[in-house]
């Protein structure tokens, strides 16, 4: 199977209103290039460095989105550049981006990220605290952080039922905070989940992103 044929088939199976973010972590740039001229445009990396040296390397109409860890230090190298960061995941991460944002003279989109699975080594915020932050307002004052959304992750489980039952969570988390702090603004629209093995039933449970890897590129070796 080529990398053309893997994002055709891809592509077939996500109804309107559904993005592929294809996930070309530690992946060759020549890799990238060949879904490039498939005509793929998004991209996501997990790495700093990684991304930033693809983005040097690479065609400037593509869409360069973080989905790993961030780390404060490293907003910097990012803010430029970068269409959306995933995986925020404390407010201390927001402020500094706002902070890369303004230095780099532009809004940068957003997604918090959320823990829902049962796994306690992945990142994110509970609900609670998500919740908490949004209330307590301060988020508001930030004019170089666009919040767009929310991003997670199931476990990583055979037991499609879970699965499916952590997505759904997630789902109904998003209409909520919508309803509460994001109604009537149309820039809050995405709910970024879904991988190469359960993407399907992200879709099902209102996914608009799916982030997708070795579907695609094949395995990454670890
Ligand atoms: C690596 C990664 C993916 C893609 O995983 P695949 O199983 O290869 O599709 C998606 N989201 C995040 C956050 C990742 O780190």
């Amino acid at each position: 199977m080529t990398i053309q044929n893997n994002i055709r088939e891809v592509l077939t199976t996500l109804p309107d209103g559904v993005r592929l973010v294809a996930v070309s972590k530690f992946h060759p740039v020549e890799a990238l290039q060949e879904a490039y001229d498939a005509g793929q445009r998004i991209f996501g990396e997990s790495k700093v460095q990684e991304m930033t040296a693809k983005h040097e390397q690479l065609p400037t109409d593509i869409e360069w989105h973080f989905i790993g860890h961030l780390q404060t230090n490293k907003v910097k190298y990012i803010a430029p550049y970068v269409r959306l960061i995933h995986g925020v995941d404390s407010y201390k991460l927001l402020l500094e981006i706002n902070r890369q944002g303004q230095r780099a003279g532009r809004i940068i989109p957003c997604l918090l990220q959320l823990h829902v699975a049962q796994e306690e080594t992945k990142f994110g915020f509970s609900p609670e605290e998500c919740h908490q932050m949004l209330t307590e307002g301060e988020w508001r004052t930030l004019p170089y952080v666009s919040i767009r959304g929310l991003m997670g992750m199931a476990s990583n489980t055979d037991d499609m039922a879970q699965v499916r039952q952590e997505f759904a969570t997630l789902g109904k988390f998003f209409s909520q905070v919508k309803e509460e702090f994001f109604s009537g603004k149309s820039e809050f629209c995405e709910l970024s989940m879904g991988m190469s093995d359960d993407y399907p039933i992200a879709i099902e449970e209102g996914s608009t992103l799916v982030r997708v890897g070795s579907r695609i590129f094949g395995s990454r070796g670890y």
